[in-house]
């Protein structure tokens, strides 16, 4: 089964239809019945109105944000020793919600981006790219 990282960090019954949307190049996040707000990542409880969410109502994103946050990494945790340095970013997106992604290039904070899923043999993962202006 493909996984999401290195780590997962997606309640596994929620697993299957996120990966089928990452399969597809889409993010795929979560609204809340109660409140209306798109979160995530996906799960029962909303983080805004703690509202539960028996049957989540699923969103696809178009993966466009701008920078929110953005900081390089020189000494990795285990795991991730030989892809030091890299810059991971949280990306408000336009839905949003906010992802937390890598870059392969120089980022400001409200650079406009496009977050997009990819996969690497077994394993997802969500990167953006700099808008041109
Ligand atoms: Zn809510």
């Amino acid at each position: 089964m493909a996984q999401l990282g290195k780590k997962y960090y997606i309640g596994s019954i929620y697993q299957e239809k996120f990966l089928e949307s990452l399969a597809r190049g889409k993010i795929a996040c979560v609204r809340c019945k109660g409140c209306q707000l798109a979160y995530f990542p996906p799960r029962q409880i909303c983080p805004h109105c703690k509202t539960v969410n028996e049957e989540l109502s699923w969103l696809e994103l178009d993966g466009q944000g701008s920078v929110y946050s953005f900081t390089t990494i020189n000494y990795p945790p285990i795991g991730f020793e030989d892809e030091a340095p890299y810059t991971l970013v949280i990306v408000e997106l336009e839905e949003g919600p906010k992802v937390l992604c890598r870059a392969t290039m120089p980022l400001e904070i409200e650079d406009k981006v496009k977050v997009t899923a990819h996969r690497d043999d077994d394993v997802f993962y969500l990167q953006c790219y700099k808008l041109s202006e």
